[in-house]
């Protein structure tokens, strides 16, 4: 199964992307983390990439598109992906076209994941992670049980993407809707589409994209 989640970042695609990642053992690929990797990591494409991402721009085609292609041809991948934050562009989604082509892929669904952009700016800005096991809180939806103490590992060290901020927000908003929604377009022409309300509790979002892939598992056993 092969999906693209579309939608502003703050939507929760992350969230619901590693949810669907445990229930059909698929991968997620965010070229976000690949990106925040390698300016962790220190390469050539992370230097290329920081000051873009710092000021909420787009990182050029060429480099997300090479990055992508080796990715999905991982092991992991074998029984599908979940790309989330890819395609943002109408280039993108082209590049993407003829690398399935080459590979004999195809994508299944697009889920959509529709939401408020007031809300966005207060969901961004609450954002933090535990820095051992990636587990994502918000400081006003969805805080730790115990103070500063992870959920799931019980570390006490979190992180914050240097991205996550108020000022930032603003321009990735203006990138997705310029850049990102022409791709709703593109895709409603060639696949499934499928909109989701991002706005509902983070089990109900959960819920909805669970009725679709069955819909989409029924469509393509056919
Ligand atoms: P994300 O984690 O998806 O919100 O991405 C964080 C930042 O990484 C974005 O604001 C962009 O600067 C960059 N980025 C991630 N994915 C892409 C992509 N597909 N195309 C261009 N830039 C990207």
């Amino acid at each position: 199964m092969n999906i693209i989640f579309l939608g502003p970042p703050g939507a929760g695609k992350g969230t619901q992307s590693k949810r669907l990642e445990a229930r059909y053992g698929i991968a997620q690929i965010s070229t976000g983390d690949m990106l925040r990797a390698e300016v962790k990591a220190g390469s050539d494409i992370g230097r290329e990439a920081k000051s873009l991402m710092d000021a909420g721009k787009l990182v050029p085609d060429t480099i997300i598109v090479s990055m992508l292609e080796s990715r999905i041809q991982q092991p992991d991948c074998a029984k599908g992906f979940i790309l989330d934050g890819f395609p943002r562009t109408v280039a993108q989604a082209e590049a993407l076209d003829v690398v399935l082509a080459r590979l004999s892929r195809k994508i299944d669904v697009v889920l959509m994941l529709e939401v408020d952009e007031d809300a966005l700016a207060d969901r961004i800005a609450g954002r933090f992670s535990c820095a051992k096991c990636g587990a994502s809180y918000n400081d006003v939806s969805k805080p730790t049980q115990v103070a500063e103490t992870c959920d799931l590992c019980g570390s006490h060290e979190f992180t914050r993407r240097a991205d996550d901020n108020r000022q930032t927000v603003t321009s990735r908003l203006t990138a997705y809707r310029n850049e990102t929604l022409p791709l709703l377009p593109y895709y409603e022409e060639k696949v499934m589409v499928a909109f989701i309300d991002g706005m509902a509790p983070i089990d109900e979002v959960s819920g909805q994209i669970d009725s679709t892939m069955t819909e989409v598992e029924k469509l393509t056993q056919k």
